[in-house]
């Protein structure tokens, strides 16, 4: 079976932002550039196309990470939407985990806003290259270049301009591009579909001058061929630099920073060229890395190829209100047909692929083949949860999972009537199912039921879809504190097998490394990530 685009001319993107920023409004307008949307949608009038529950169109605010396919002039583009409010870090989590590359998307007044920084730090955790979308140039007090320095400063990143604002607040009218070396204006009276491509205005020559020079020399230091070339005066092609900033982009060495205002439609054309000239295609990112089953000594490099053993992460399960259970899946390495067996390296059992969906935005396409690189949702998967890998029985593989925090608030929760006794507990144990970060316990002194999250408004929006999809009431006391630690301990037995089976374990997903630490004994190390386990996360050990 053969692919329509080419693994090369796939992109795997997520968009993150601080709430409000304008993720949503920017995934809309991408979607409506790329043709799959035939009116622009207001984001909180209940239109929004990538808001798909109820709950969020009324709340304004994004939960799934549902995965949406469009194309841009020859790529196909997967996105992947990221919540952004600070309760649904998890989520956030587990899209980045699947992803290849992020657009960051900030309010061109607030500038990098605390959350920003959060998915900021998860995005370099999982190694995320990522562009910046400076959005709002129309607002009041909009300054793209303070919120340049702010990304510099505040995040530690090499923020490369590349584009120059014509105009700002009620007098933005376009952008200058550092890279090609013209002005763009944006039609209004064509919602921004339409634009014209001229000279530098003549009173920006001097701040192009200056801007240009800077942007060569800090993509140019990535290559040194580049570097003397430029340095010896000679003019390095459109080519030469689009190149360079791809590199240099995709090693994480530089984050390019374009602007705009998606409400008024500027800007998000040239935002779809950078995703395609500048953020990596599945075959631009290193191999997942993961352990053979049962032997977490034995570490494999799946890459992205068609031809080796499938392997890939189950990254979100999703109740679709026509379709029935689906799980939203992304391979690393081999390919899936319709109708196939899989096995889930997690749980030791086989499963049969029924059907493979690839979603768009207004439609999903059956397709009957999909290979490394590609995001899929299944349907007819019945065992797989969220972070199980699922892979060809000749190279049982478990793929570096998800990094799941500990809930941190927790509430008791009882039915409202007998009736929804058995109701609830079903209803809580399939949620557990589909969200990592949510936990239903039972507590020992009082025989309540407890539910935990990753805060009030996680808890807030279970309870809600209790009531919604499951027709379940319930009652739920005060939120208490649950756990402050992000990373769980591991177990003291985990620990004792990783030293007695000669230095390595595994604890949950992740694979532990027993190291000397000279004066101290021992340390605990992820054998993946090379990362040492606090020692407050470390649980006394005999020797
Ligand atoms: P999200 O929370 O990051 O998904 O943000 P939304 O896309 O929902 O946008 C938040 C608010 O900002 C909405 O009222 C949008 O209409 C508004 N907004 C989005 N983009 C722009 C923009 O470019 N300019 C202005 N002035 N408002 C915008």
């Amino acid at each position: 079976m053969s692919r329509t685009v080419a693994v090369n001319k796939q992109r795997n993107i997520g968009i993150m932002a601080h709430i409000d920023a304008g993720k949503t409004t920017t995934t809309e307008r991408i979607l409506f550039y790329t043709g799959v949307n035939h009116k622009i949608g207001e984001t909180h009038d209940g239109a929004s196309t990538m808001d798909w529950m109820e709950q969020e169109q009324e709340r304004g605010i994004t939960i799934t990470s549902a995965a949406t396919t469009c194309f841009w002039k020859d790529c196909r583009v997967n996105i992947i939407d990221t919540p952004g409010h600070v309760d649904f870090t998890i989520e956030v989590e587990r899209s980045l985990r699947v992803l290849d590359g992020a657009v960051c998307v900030f309010d061109a007044v607030a500038g990098v806003e605390p959350q920003s920084e959060t998915v900021w730090r998860q995005a370099d955790r999982y190694n995320v290259p990522r562009i910046c979308f400076v959005n709002k140039m129309d607002r009041i007090g909009a300054n793209f270049f303070r919120c340049v320095e702010m990304i510099h400063d505040r995040l530690g990143a090499k923020a490369v301009p590349l584009q120059l604002p014509i105009g700002s607040e009620d007098k933005f009218e376009g952008v200058v591009d550092l890279v090609r070396g013209h002005a763009i204006r944006f039609d209004k009276s064509s919602k921004g579909a339409e634009f014209s491509v001229e000279d530098v205005p003549a009173d920006m020559k001097d701040l192009y001058d200056e801007k240009h020079h800077e942007m060569l020399e800090a993509v140019a230091e990535e290559d040194e061929a580049l570097l003397e070339k430029y340095l010896a005066g000679e003019t390095l092609s459109e080519e030469e630099i689009i190149s360079c900033i791809r590199k240099a982009t995709i090693a994480r060495n530089i984050v390019p920073v374009l602007l705009g205002s998606a409400f008024r439609n500027m800007g998000v054309q040239p935002l779809l060229d950078a995703v395609v000239d500048y953020l990596p295609s599945p075959v631009d990112i290193p191999p997942m890395p993961g352990h053979i089953a049962g032997k977490p000594e034995e570490i494999v490099e799946c890459h992205c190829d068609d031809k080796e053993p499938l392997a890939g992460l189950v990254f979100k399960l999703f109740s679709d209100p026509f379709i029935g259970h689906l799980s939203f899946f992304r391979i690393y390495s081999g390919f899936l047909e319709s109708g196939m067996t899989v096995y889930n390296a997690n749980t030791g059992k086989r499963e049969r692929i029924g059907r493979i969906l690839k979603m768009h935005a207004n439609k999903r396409e059956d397709v009957k083949w999909a290979g490394a690189g590609d995001i899929v949702a299944l349907v007819g998967l019945k065992n797989a949860s969220t972070g199980d890998t699922l892979c060809d029985e000749k190279r049982e593989v478990i793929l570096e999972s998800l990094n799941i925090p500990d809930p941190v608030i927790e509430v008791a929760i009882e039915p409202k009537t007998k009736a929804d006794r058995d109701a609830l507990s079903a209803a809580l144990n399939k949620l557990a199912k589909e969200d990592p970060s949510f936990r239903v316990k039972g507590d020992d002194e009082t025989n309540q039921t407890l539910i935990a999250g990753m805060g009030e408004l996680h808890l807030e929006i279970i309870v809600d879809r209790l009531t919604r999809e499951f027709g379940v009431n319930a009652n739920v006391g005060k939120p208490q504190v649950a756990y402050r630690e992000t990373i769980s301990k591991p177990a003291k037995s985990d620990l004792k097998y990783a030293k007695q089976s000669g230095g390595r374990g595994q604890y949950g997903h992740v694979v532990i490394d027993v190291e000397p630490n000279p004066g101290n004994g021992y340390q605990f190390v992820n054998a993946i990530t090379g990362g040492v386990i606090p020692k407050e996360y470390i649980p006394a050990v005999d020797k």
